[in-house]
This record gives structure tokens, sequence and C-alpha cells, in this order.
């Protein structure tokens, strides 16, 4: 679901309330003499709450400030969502004889804005702006994530202060970088994400194909879940706003609620056809129409409510979509959907992810590629297992096309074909090949008699004693009507007449609550000649009924025509 953003923001909300444990002593500055490669600035930074965000620079950079601001705790740079500005103040400490550049990466692009003072040779104080509300454009580097370029005079302790405000969620995430080792950590993360939207592409690319192929609505359900699923990892990575709608950054900040609550509807409304719930329970269709219609009225709240407010209710429907997703998944495992498992196994995946990304935001987990990835890696394994769940339902679409869904036998259309493949294989082999056909005797009377639904118990259980039977390679199948077929590979006249004969005795055997029910049935077998034609081996089973019928009903006749050369 979409609800990654959400998650997020739940982290940082609660990282945000557990966060932040001042530490006394003040930090060292970060030594330029380090590889730096990466390097978190949390264990160096120092923070003030500014609660109404009114502070000007010159007091919070005053000395008589300088006891207010505490130490970041290592794990949590989440703030969560309030009113406060965040003030972060840091030294770099250049020993070398020379000035050196180096770039601080905040790896949280969604932050309304961002000031940076640095002081300049004159020693002015110069500031520096930024944030998700200005143009893209205006960054110091055109990047997803803020990047500041900082050049540090020779041998000197340059200290800067930032400010953070945002009315979505503050998540401050600093990290230091030399030029060369920017240039190689971003190489790997461009070729990642390249391969992460890549593998997304494909997947609507290939949906979108089969789609126009069956022409089923639930492939654009699904479409649209990923569709909107991947717009909002990248809004939430920086990606949107960099490369969708770099000059629009009111609509960046307002598409978070929007494609969330897509999200959110398009995935109930794929999980309900997906599921078929209508077909399955009324209930269950009446609940989750009931949550995608107001999932459906929070979507105006994006242009209506103040983004905390918004932030929180996306928070909350998303939690109630996981919630009632894993229900109704759930349920439908429980009564044997086999979709469903997929469905379950897609759900679980995303909600791993997301699990493991709420544990490396409360420090349970460590901080790396993974954790910090989990997310994303959760969503493309879910959307993998979704497309798996459809495939899986054309399997069950296509054995339901074949079957007789009252007596469950194979039904017409499965005879044709596999009487044209076994009639193939019995020319090329020189096989002999047995057709029966059964026919109950005076249904009509027992259907006037006892009523249709009798008429359909007794058709079902006949259908049970055939498959019961008959064993591979043969196979039976409703013909239609009261009329059933039994075909018999590599079996000559005799051995089929005495299958017929067993097959006709069981049946009658079997019914003794009603007067009498009986079949007769017709067989022509036949080694294929080149005269002999699949039409002519029908035409001859069906004569043999007739006759069957004619002779007193209840007993079995063998084609002369076609019997075994
Ligand atoms: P005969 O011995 O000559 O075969 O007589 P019959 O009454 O069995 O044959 P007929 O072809 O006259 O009638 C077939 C009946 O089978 C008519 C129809 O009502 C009944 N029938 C066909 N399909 C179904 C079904 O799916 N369910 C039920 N209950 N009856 C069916
Ligand atoms: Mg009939
Ligand atoms: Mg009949």
């Amino acid at each position: 679901m979409t609800a990654t953003s959400v998650w997020r923001v739940w982290a940082f909300f609660i990282a945000g309330m557990i966060g932040g444990v001042p530490v006394l002593a003040a930090p060292e500055p970060v030594s330029l003499r380090l590889e730096l490669r990466g390097y978190s600035l949390a264990p160096y930074i120092e923070f003030l709450q500014d609660r109404t965000g009114a502070l000007t620079f010159a007091q919070v950079s005053a000395e008589s400030m300088r006891r207010e601001y505490r130490r970041l705790d290592t794990t949590a740079g989440g703030f969560g969502f309030n009113q406060s500005a965040w003030w972060v103040r840091f030294s770099l400490h250049n020993p070398n004889p020379r000035s050196v550049t180096y770039l601080v990466r905040q790896d949280y692009p969604l932050i309304d804005q961002i000031a940076l003072w640095e002081k300049t040779p004159a020693g002015q104080w110069r500031e520096r702006r930024s944030g998700d509300q200005l143009p893209f454009w205006q960054r110091d580097i055109e990047h997803r994530d803020f990047l500041f370029v900082f050049e540090v005079p020779a041998d000197s302790v340059a200290t800067y202060y930032m400010r953070f405000a945002s009315k979505g969620p503050i998540n401050i995430g600093l990290f230091l970088y030399s030029p060369e080792s920017l240039i190689q950590t971003l190489s790997v993360d461009q070729l990642l994400n390249g391969l992460f939207y890549g593998a997304y592409l494909v997947l609507i690319a290939y949906n979108l194909c089969i789609f126009f192929v069956v022409r089923d609505r639930v492939f654009l359900y699904y479409l649209a879940y990923l569709f909107f699923t991947v717009m909002n990892l990248a809004i939430h990575s920086g990606f949107a706003f960099q490369f969708l709608w770099p000059d629009n950054p009111d609509w960046g900040n307002r598409s978070v609620g929007v494609f969330a609550v897509l999200a959110m509807v398009s995935v109930l409304q794929f999980a309900r056809s997906v599921l078929a719930l209508r077909r399955h329970s009324a209930a269950l269709d009446r609940l989750s129409r009931l949550a995608m219609v107001s999932f459906a009225c929070a979507l105006p709240a994006a242009w209506l409510l103040p983004y905390p407010q918004l932030i929180a209710l996306i928070a909350l429907l998303a939690s109630a979509t996981a919630v009632i997703v894993l229900w109704l998944v759930s349920l439908r495992v429980l009564s044997g959907d086999t979709s469903a498992i997929y469905f379950l196994l897609a759900w679980v995946a995303l909600l791993v992810g997301i699990g493991c990304y709420l544990m490396k935001s409360f420090g349970l987990l460590p901080h790396n590629f993974f954790t910090q990835h989990s997310t994303q890696i959760g969503c493309l394994i879910e959307m993998v297992l979704l497309s798996l769940a459809l495939g899986s339902r054309f399997r069950v679409f296509r054995i339901e096309s074949r079957t007789d869904s009252l007596t469950q036998l194979f039904n017409r259309r499965q005879f044709n074909e596999l009487l044209q493949s076994e009639f193939n294989r019995a020319t090329r082999f020189n096989q002999p090949l047995a057709l029966l056909l059964l026919d109950i005797d005076h249904f009509k009377q027992l259907n006037d008699q006892f009523g249709h639904a009798e008429g359909d118990k007794v058709l079902k259980r006949i259908g049970g004693i055939l498959s019961h039977s008959v064993r591979k390679p043969a196979l039976s199948f409703r013909f239609g009507g009261e009329e059933f077929a039994v075909i018999l590979p590599r079996t000559n006249a005799t051995d089929a007449a005495a299958v017929a004969e067993r097959l006709r005795r069981r049946i009658a055997k079997e019914f003794d609550q009603y007067e009498r029910i009986t079949i007769s049935v017709g067989l022509a077998a036949l080694l294929p000649t080149d005269s002999g034609s699949i039409e002519g081996l029908l035409d001859a089973a069906d004569t043999a009924l007739y006759e069957a019928k004619a002779h007193g009903r209840n007993c079995v006749v063998c084609s002369p025509a076609l019997q075994a050369v």
C-alpha cells in the first residue's frame, strides 16, 4: 500500500516523542582528516527547539543561547510534526594547510524550509535557503535530497547553523561527504534506484499488455494501485519533485496526500475484485466499499485540511486499510482461495518491509541499505506477488472453463479437445481408441416426479461415480444434459465393453431410493485407419446409444461399424 509514506510519518512522530534525549557535553567538531563517505553528523550536532518558530538567527547564534542547545541522540533525528522550528549547529575542523570542499546531504527530502548559515571569509554570516517549498532549480545542486556545498578554510574550525521548519514531519539526517565520495555514492545510488523503478516500469508494461489481451478489469485496478504506489515512493524519495513537477512545489506538497489516498482506494478496489468479494461475502464487500468511499471523501482534504491534520488523517486511514485488507485476505485464505494466499504473502511482505523501516527508525535495527530501503523492497516484493495472484486467478479460470460446475467432471469443450488429441495420438501410434456415450434412462420422468433439484443430485452422484470408477488414462465427461462420455485410450472394443458394463451395473446398484435409475451406453471403438474420423467415431457411438434405448434401455450396445479391426 501506499502508506509507505504514512508509516514514515508515524515513525517520525513517535521517534520524535521518544527521541531527542539531551546529552550534556558539547560535541567535538568533525575532523575533515577522516575519509568521509556518508559520514553521519548525528553525533556531532546540537539542536534547539524553537516552539514558536519566531527566533531569528541573531538570537539563536547569540552566546547566551549556547547552553540551550542539546545533543542529538544518535539514532533519532525524527522530531515528528509540530509548529516548532528546529535549529541545528555543528562544527567542521579542517586541519589541512589548504581549504577543502565538503558536502552535507540531508537525506529526507520532504522538508518545507531549510536554511543554512555559514561565515564568509570576511566574517559575515551568509544565509542559504532551500526546502521543498521552493522551485527545484533553486537548490545548490539539483538532486532529490538536499545537498549543501561547504568550503572550509585552511587550518580552522567552522561552525554552521541550520534551521528546519516544515508542516510535515521533520527528520534530520545529515551526512558529510567529500566530493569524490559523493560521486561514488551517488553513482551506486542512481543505479539501484534505476533498477528499482525500472522493475516497476516492467511490471506496469507487462500488466498493461496483459490487460489489453484479456480485458479483465482487475488488471486495471492492479495497475492503478501499482502506479499510485510507485508515485508515493517517488514522492517520498524526492524523485517526483525533481523530475515530474520541479517548478510546482505547492502541488509537490499536496501530492503526498492525494497519492496516498488514491493508492488506498485502489488497493481496496483491487482486493474486492481479485478476491471476488461480491460473490463470496456481501458483508465484506459492503465494508470495503464503505472504506473506499470514506477514503475517497478524504481526497478533498488534501486541499482543505492543514497539512499536519491531513497527514494524521492519512496515517489513520492507512492503518485502517492495512487492517481491513489483512482481514479480508485472511478470511478468503481460510476459505481455500488460492489467489488469496499470494495476496496474503504480498501484504505480509509489505508490512514486514514497513516494520523493518519502523524498527530502524526506533533504533531497534541497524541503519543499513536494507533497513533504509526496506519499504521499497517490501513494496516491490508485494507487487510481484500480486502479479502472481492475478496469474493464479487465470489458472483457476482456465480450470473452471473446462469443468462442468454441477458434476465437476470435464465439460463438452474439454471433451472436444481431448478427443482430438487422443485421436491424433491413436493415429500416430496405431493404437485402439474407444468411446462410450452414457445416457440416463427416463430422466425426464424423474425430474417431473421428484423435481429438478433431485434430478441435479442424481447427476452429481453419477458424476462422482464416473470420476471414481474411470481412472487415467481413461477420462470421463459431462457431455450435456443427462448424457456423459468416457474416452478410453489404448482400449479395444472388448475391454471397453467390459468397462461400460461395469459402469452400467454400478449405477443401477447405486440408486435405490428412486424407483429405478439406469443408464444406456453406446460404445464405439476403432483402430484408426485412413478412413476413420472423429465424427465417424462419435456418430457410431451415438447410433449405438440409440439402439441401446431401442433395445429397452439399461444395456450396453457396441457399434458394429467400427468394432475393432
Ligand atoms: P431417455 O431414456 O430416452 O433418455 O429419456 P430421458 O427422459 O432421459 O430423455 P430426454 O432427452 O427426453 O430428457 C432429458 C431430460 O434431462 C430433460 C431435462 O429436463 C433433463 N435434464 C437435462 N439437463 C438437466 C440438468 O442439468 N438437471 C436436471 N435436473 N435435469 C436435466
Ligand atoms: Mg437424452
Ligand atoms: Mg435420458
